[in-house]
């Protein structure tokens, strides 16, 4: 596996200091520090100047950090509120820059009223966008994560039948995830059967699976803090031809938008290239939802592939495309797979086929 640069990182950081015009930038969500600095801490915040790399902590994670965090300084407070005035003093009189999506106004609010006089400025998704194109060391743990994903589904395939229950099938899978090496899970299974295969978000209940219903799997694993994410859909027994027509649209529109992944072309183009296919053919209403979304250290990130997306591809990211038709009260469908963009194209991190799969049903229940 390829090694982390940590220095790059923050040479990025440095010239984003330069073109907002501030002095120092405190960076305080946990993928951006582990990002900016190795530490996996519940709790950190990093400050990052022209000439240090600051990590700040508390006393639970003095060991850890010391461990793991690569920085100049590591600072251990009891208050961060109390401890920050000092840090910035010395940047008196220059603007210093703060991570806004990280903290919640509250918070914010308690910093602000301790560090008064300090000229703050928020710096928006600029350090999110630091993290849009991965490095080899960053392909490498999301190959893996898509790998252990996708060998856990294959192992517990058997268990997708009728008459069990929807969270048997999502927490099987969880620990086969676990069980090969991810410390996390992206978010909890999507195990959605019948008519609750039309609810985008149908994370997994006590629902039995019934033979000859659609199912939908949304799943994924994490190594080295990055995540992979993908869907699977279906049908228990065999199924009715809506079901089967339905995938062949949803592969079609998958396979149009994989096709227009490449370097300078904008997200919302190929937003659009799935989308049309899926309106032409009479489902525009039921794709309810963006077509994909970046994932790195956070299974959600930029890039976002959405119609009203300003976000262009680049060589390096790693995008989902997950086309899909929902229909209340009957069932639906969603097939996700996971790109990178390459020079002139992209390429699948996911392997499974995502055509109608037919899963087995129960000959001898009990
Ligand atoms: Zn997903
Ligand atoms: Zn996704």
């Amino acid at each position: 596996m390829a090694p982390m640069n940590f220095d790059s990182r923050i040479s990025r950081v440095r010239e984003l200091l330069d073109d907002a015009g501030i002095a120092m930038i405190l960076i305080a969500s946990a993928e951006n520090c582990r990002y900016l600095t190795g530490f996996t801490g519940s709790n950190g915040q990093v400050l990052v100047s022209r000439d240090t790399v600051r990590l700040l902590t508390d006393g639970r994670y003095t060991a850890q950090a010391s461990q793991q965090a690569t920085a100049d300084d590591i600072v251990i407070y009891t208050s961060l509120a109390k401890e920050l005035p000092r840090l910035v003093s010395e940047y008196a009189g220059s603007a210093i820059g703060f991570e806004a999506a990280a903290f919640t106004v509250s918070e914010w609010g308690r910093l602000a009223t301790e560090t008064h006089g300090t000229d703050w400025l928020p710096v928006g998704d600029a350090l999110e966008k630091l993290r849009v194109c991965k490095d080899r060391h960053e392909l490498d743990c999301i190959a893996r994560a898509a790998a252990i994903a996708e060998q856990a589904f294959r192992d517990i395939e058997p268990v997708i039948q009728a008459g069990n229950s929807e969270r048997a099938v999502a927490m099987e899978l969880e620990w086969k995830i676990r069980q090969a090496g991810s410390v996390a899970v992206p978010f909890d299974f999507i195990v959605a059967s019948g008519s609750r295969s039309a609810l985008p978000h149908g994370v997994a209940t006590d629902a039995v699976i019934q033979s000859g219903k659609p199912l939908t799997l949304d799943f994924g694993a994490e190594f080295g803090g990055y995540f992979s994410d993908m869907t699977i859909s279906g049908s228990v027994g065999s199924s009715d031809s809506w079901l089967q027509e339905i995938m062949a649209v949803l592969q079609a529109a998958q396979k149009a938008a994989i096709d227009a992944c490449k370097p300078g072309v904008s997200c919302r183009d190929v937003d659009h290239s799935a989308r049309k296919i899926i309106a032409d053919e009479g489902f525009g209403d039921a794709f309810s939802h963006s077509l994909g979304h970046g994932v790195g250290l956070a299974v959600h990130e930029a890039p976002r592939l959405a119609a009203t997306s300003d976000d262009i591809l680049a060589e390096g990211m790693v995008v989902t495309i997950e086309p899909g038709i929902y229909v209340p009260g009957t069932g639906g469908a969603r097939i996700e797979d996971m790109v990178v963009i390459t020079a002139d194209g992209c390429e699948l991190l996911t392997s499974i086929p995502k055509e109608h799969r037919t899963w087995g049903e129960q000959s001898d229940p009990g």
